[in-house]
């Protein structure tokens, strides 16, 4: 199979097709800018010390320092967390923010460490890569297995190490500590805005409301709650462990409670209605509406042929594969892209900077009121795009990203240099 940053580099040249780009253009997006290695040696609660393979990529600032999360899983890799920082870069640059693309990523199983021995991973992320990230350079955020409690350790070592409280070299902080009102639940709710405001578009089924979700955390718990909220019914669930499945609907509130301290959304299983499935056979359930909010290619040639939805909502970075991308357009499911799906999180993530940036906190209704009118504004130019040349949404998020690389490129391109040392511009928001 081929590598998820192989798979999201096909993506891109898909995309470019369609546009009469210089190769040159290509040819430098098949690198990353910059890809640290670092070894993270910590002090375990027993005295031993254990060392974790850590990476930060930034893969391309033209647009401005770069963003993106960083993540704890035991199965990261070199690979994925490139693929995934050039996906932060097409996001970006869609979402039209004065942002370039990262990702960082430490081999580890977070369950698998005391709430201290954490404390010290993420320190130490921190001092091994303070000289890569920086208020002006490379601003990390929360991603899989890191939260708004690792960002306030990230920040506080960064702070001593700079000598300054520097509040906006992270996003994503609990709101006491610079966080902004509303980046908890913005992934989610940024994707719900778009199928609410999408709803009557072609495909997309008005009043859907049948609903099955893959993976139940961040990003899963929020859109379940908003959807449920919304008079949805949401009969499958699934996290790493299994999944659950109640055809009259399962209670979002123990759902929710049974995911505290680590549990697992299969411990609702046996309760009135509720039956124990696998992973795949949540794909197959019948639902209009599946929303992906796990780990990336969990969709593939294998089990996508199984999907009943009619409508599929990526809240997880690249949960599908080329492959089964190919087999769903065949089957007229129709798929809102990662890239702009779940791009409601790192769009509040800059409303974070600016807060921070400008001594601001606002309030949740203007929070709310700004991403929403971002997503609608965003999701109506891809679907323009889409129909107008009758390309997949997937391929128009991809081609608008293109649009304003062009003249960014010619201009490095002359030189042949790099940028100078970028400093965060002001959006034209904040004119
Ligand atoms: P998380 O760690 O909070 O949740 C991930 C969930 O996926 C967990 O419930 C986990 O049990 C589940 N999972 C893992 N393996 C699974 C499997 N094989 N089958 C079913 N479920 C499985 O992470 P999150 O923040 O919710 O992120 C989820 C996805 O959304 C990731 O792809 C992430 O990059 C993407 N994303 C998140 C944000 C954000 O703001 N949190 C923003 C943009 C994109």
């Amino acid at each position: 199979m081929a590598s998820l940053f192989e798979n999201t580099l096909k993506r891109v040249w898909e995309a470019a097709k369609h546009l009469d780009l210089n190769p040159t253009v290509l040819e430098k997006l098949k690198l990353a800018l910059e890809m640290t290695h670092a070894r993270l040696s910590i002090r375990m609660d027993d005295g031993s010390i254990k060392s974790f393979p850590a990476w930060r990529c930034r893969y391309d600032d033209s647009r401005g320092p770069t963003k993106g999360g960083i993540r704890f899983h035991h199965q990261v890799t070199v690979d994925e967390v490139e693929a995934l920082a050039l996906m932060m870069t097409i996001k970006c640059a869609l979402m039209d923010l004065p942002l370039g693309g990262a990702k960082g990523g430490v081999k580890v199983d977070p369950r698998g460490l005391s709430n201290t021995e954490l404390e010290r991973l993420a320190r130490a992320f921190i001092r091994a890569l303070a000289h890569v990230i920086g208020p002006d350079r490379d601003i990390p955020a929360p991603d899989v297995g890191t939260n708004e409690t690792t960002m306030a350790w990230m920040t506080d070592e960064y702070s001593t190490i700079v000598g300054k409280k520097t509040p906006e070299v992270i996003t994503g902080k609990p709101v006491a500590l610079g966080g902004s009102l509303g980046r908890d639940d913005a992934t989610a709710r940024g994707a719900y805005y778009i199928m609410r405001y999408k709803a009557d578009a072609p495909g997309l089924k008005h009043g859907a409301q049948v609903v099955a979700i893959q993976g139940f955390g961040n990003a899963g718990q929020h859109i379940a709650k908003l959807l449920a909220a919304d008079g949805c019914r949401i009969v499958a669930v699934s996290d790493s462990k299994g999944a659950v499945y109640a055809p009259a609907g399962l209670n979002i509130g123990e759902l929710l409670a049974a995911k505290l301290d680590g549990g697992s959304v299969t411990s609702m299983a046996g309760s009135p209605g509720v039956t124990l499935i696998s992973g795949d056979a949540l794909l197959a359930v019948e639902c209009e509406i599946l929303v992906l909010a796990a780990l990336e290619n969990m969709v593939h040639k294998g089990n996508a042929g199984s999907i009943k939805a009619g409508v599929i909502v990526e809240l997880a970075n690249g949960p599908i594969t080329p492959e089964a991308d190919e087999i769903l357009e065949a089957m007229n499911i129709v798929i809102l892209p990662h890239i702009l799906a779940n791009a409601g999180g790192v769009t509040v993530s800059f409303y974070e900077l600016v807060q921070n940036r400008q001594g601001e906190q606002w309030t949740l209704d203007e929070v709310h009121a700004r991403l929403k009118t971002t997503m609608e504004k965003q999701a109506d130019a891809v679907w323009a795009h889409a129909q107008d040349k009758n390309i997949t949404l997937r391929t128009a998020a991809y081609l608008l990203r293109s649009r304003g690389l062009p003249q960014l490129w010619r201009r490095f391109l002359r030189t042949e240099v790099r940028p100078p040392a970028l400093h965060l511009q002001r959006h034209p928001a904040q004119r």
